[in-house]
Parts: structure tokens; C-alpha cells; sequence
């Protein structure tokens, strides 16, 4: 990167990283290995409890929650609307269907206030996000699946390291999904994970992800034989992917470190610039794993937020939307919902007038300060 190109994500991949791989295809095992134990439980000391189980990607530990927890036609999920299209499609492609509910925004999280009065008959369970690696408010929504007996599934992509009242994220409902996509906090290329605290849950999906075979490879006293319990997916993650994880989670405390300090020094240097305010978790019980640092931009500057990108992008700053749209107001999610404009007034709000900034290791204060001075010149022209 030239000194002033400012990328809004870049996997961070160093040599250790890259000498883990090579020592995998050193060796005969690329699946069902050591290695993808190994992560797993790297992955369970960074949470500090809990179950874990590498899965293909994000989507595939969405798709499989919903077909542990047999979600199914006739099922109604809690959702954000203001969320990754990921966390719906899991509802979706088991024909449950998601029933979207607005956010706040003050951290973009679902607006808890809203849950109980969207539970109906067929409602069983919750699926939430953390919003951009800030907790949801995991006391309320507990309380809600409690009384309702409704299972909570957590979309944790972005949240590695973000924790609710000490606890890692993920670990607060029945079943948590994490990324390890390029520009998530660390990457495997593609990726992700189910944690649970229930071992029985995370032993059921591991199953699940590779055919619902009853014995895996290492598992089988006579070779070639096996049984089938269910009906299953392939999607497990392979032996080199689980080295480059398990090398990434090795400087998580790093990682973690660098965006804190990038976010802290942005918030600050954008303070007091005129309509803008900044989406962030300042509660006690809650730490941020710091995906990013959204931007809203209130009144008329809201209604000016492409030109506001397209300026930022030509002075070189790499900026991003999450999310670019509500997801109902998604082609698939409108035509076979209906829409109505104003449905959604927080996830609109968010699609619709804030800008991602970066905070990510691969930049430094010095880049906060461009990021903070180019901001504020552009709004200070725009304003003149
Ligand atoms: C990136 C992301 C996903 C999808 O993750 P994949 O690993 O690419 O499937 C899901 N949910 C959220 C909130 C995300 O940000």
C-alpha cells in the first residue's frame, strides 16, 4: 500500500502464516485433521469456554444452526433487518420464514423493544448479529427467548473478541457463527466456525457438516465403513485453511489491540464534525471487537452520502456501507415479503446514510488522522 492508498480491508498474512500452510501440504492429511482440532480449540481458549467447530464458511454455520435447531416450513425467526444477507438466507433456505425487526440506531443491533410484540404462535426462534462487532444486547434478548422458549442463534461475523458481561459473543445463545472471510478479523481465505456451550450441539453440527456420517475417517475400525443418521451437507473446512486460522488466531490479541486504538484515535478526530455522528457500544457490559467505524451522517449531509464516498474515494480512502440495503428491501427478501418505504426507518437510516471507515491492523494512527482531515474537509466544503 503507497502511503496514501488507505484500503478499507486487507488480510493481514505474515510469513508464519503462510509457513504453517506449506507445512500441512508437507504432510498427508488436508482433511479431517489434527490441524482443524487444533484451531478449534485455539478458538475455545480465546472465548475462555464454550465448544467449537470449523465449518466452510459463515453461511454453511448459519445453515447449519437452522438445521440443528429444525427450522423448517411453517417456522417463523426473529431477524435484523439491518443485517448481512447471510444471517437470512439461513432462515430462508430451510423454507422458515424470517420475520425482520428494525434496529436502533445507537449501535445498529436488532431494537430489543421490538421482539416481544412480533412473537407469534409459530415464531421458535431468534437469529441476531452483532452489528458491526458491537454487542447486541444479549441480557434483553435472552430474557425474551426465555419466556418465549425460543432458540438464539448469534451471527457473529464480525465479532471475534467482542464480548457481553465478560462473556464472548457466541456463547451467550444457543448456537454462535463466526467468518473467517479475507477482511474479517482473521481469515482462512474462506471459512467459519459454530461455537455453543452445549458440547452435544457442537458434536450434532460437526456430523451435520460432513453427510451426517455416523464415524469420521479416524473414527472407523474397519476402513470404508460407516453409517448415515441424517441428512447432511459437505462443508468442512480443510487442513491448510485450519493452519492459516490457527497462525491468524495466534496474534488475535494484536489484532484486537490495533483496531481498539485505530477506532479510539478515529472517534475522537471526527468529534465535533458538524451532522455526523458516530454508531458505538458505551455500556459497561459491552466490549466491541471493533469491525469497523460507522458513520452517520444526519439532516442534509444524510441525503449526500454518495457524493460524500465518492469524494473520500478519490482522495484514496477506502470506505464500505454496512449494509447497503435493509434486507428486506432486497430484490428476493421485497418481492416475496412486500416492502413499504419507512418500514424500517433504523435500517434504512443505516443503509442509507452512514459510511463504514477502517480501523483495521493494516493501518496505523497516521491513517486515522487522513481518514479524520479528509472527512472533514469535504463536510466542510459541502457545508460552505
Ligand atoms: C461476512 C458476514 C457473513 C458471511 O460470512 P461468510 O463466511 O462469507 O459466509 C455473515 N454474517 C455477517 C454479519 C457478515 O458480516
Amino acid at each position: 500500500m503507497t502511503k496514501q492508498e488507505i484500503p478499507f480491508g486487507r488480510p493481514w498474512i505474515d510469513d508464519r502464516d503462510r509457513n504453517e500452510v506449506l507445512e500441512v501440504l508437507r504432510g498427508h492429511i488436508l482433511t479431517h485433521g489434527p490441524v482443524c482440532k487444533a484451531f478449534e480449540e485455539a478458538f475455545v481458549q480465546l472465548m475462555g469456554g464454550g465448544h467449537a467447530a470449523t465449518t466452510s464458511s459463515c453461511m454453511a454455520a448459519l445453515h447449519l444452526a437452522s438445521l440443528h435447531f429444525e427450522l423448517g416450513p411453517g417456522d417463523e425467526v426473529l431477524v435484523p433487518a439491518q443485517t448481512h444477507v447471510a444471517t437470512a438466507h439461513a432462515i430462508e433456505l430451510v423454507g422458515a420464514k424470517p420475520v425482520f425487526i428494525d434496529c436502533e440506531t445507537v449501535t445498529g443491533n436488532i431494537d430489543t423493544e421490538l421482539l416481544e410484540p412480533a412473537v407469534t404462535k409459530r415464531t421458535k426462534a431468534i437469529s441476531l448479529v452483532h452489528f458491526a462487532g458491537i454487542p447486541a444486547d444479549m441480557n434483553k434478548i435472552m430474557a425474551i427467548a426465555e419466556s418465549y422458549d425460543l432458540k438464539v442463534i448469534e451471527d457473529c461475523a464480525l465479532a471475534v473478541g467482542a464480548r457481553w458481561n465478560g462473556s464472548h459473543v457466541g456463547l451467550l445463545g444457543d448456537i454462535g457463527c463466526f467468518s473467517f472471510y479475507p477482511i474479517k478479523h482473521i481469515t482462512t481465505g474462506e471459512g467459519g466456525m459454530v461455537v455453543s456451550r452445549d458440547a452435544g450441539t457442537v458434536q450434532k453440527i460437526a456430523k451435520f457438516r460432513a453427510f451426517a456420517v455416523d464415524r469420521n475417517f479416524n473414527e472407523r475400525q474397519v476402513p470404508g465403513l460407516y453409517d448415515v443418521t441424517g441428512v447432511g451437507m459437505n462443508c468442512r473446512m480443510s487442513e491448510m485453511q485450519a493452519a492459516l486460522g490457527r497462525s491468524q488466531l495466534a496474534k488475535i490479541d494484536q489484532i484486537l489491540a490495533r483496531r481498539a486504538a485505530n477506532f479510539d484515535a478515529l472517534r475522537e478526530s471526527l468529534r465535533g464534525i458538524p451532522g455526523t455522528r458516530v454508531l458505538c457500544s458505551a455500556t459497561p457490559q459491552s466490549h466491541s471487537s471493533h469491525y469497523c467505524l460507522v458513520v452517520i451522517l444526519e439532516g442534509a449531509l444524510g441525503q449526500r452520502r454518495n457524493e460524500i464516498i465518492g469524494r473520500l474515494k478519490e482522495a484514496k480512502i477506502g470506505t464500505s456501507i454496512y449494509y447497503p440495503q435493509p434486507v428486506p428491501r432486497l430484490s428476493y427478501y421485497r418481492e416475496r415479503y412486500g416492502y413499504s418505504p419507512g418500514q424500517f426507518q433504523g435500517a434504512e437510516t443505516i443503509s442509507d446514510r452512514s459510511i463504514a471507515l477502517p480501523v483495521g491492523p493494516h493501518l496505523e494512527l497516521d491513517h486515522m488522522a487522513a481518514i479524520a482531515g479528509g472527512l472533514k474537509t469535504i463536510v466542510k466544503e459541502m457545508s460552505a
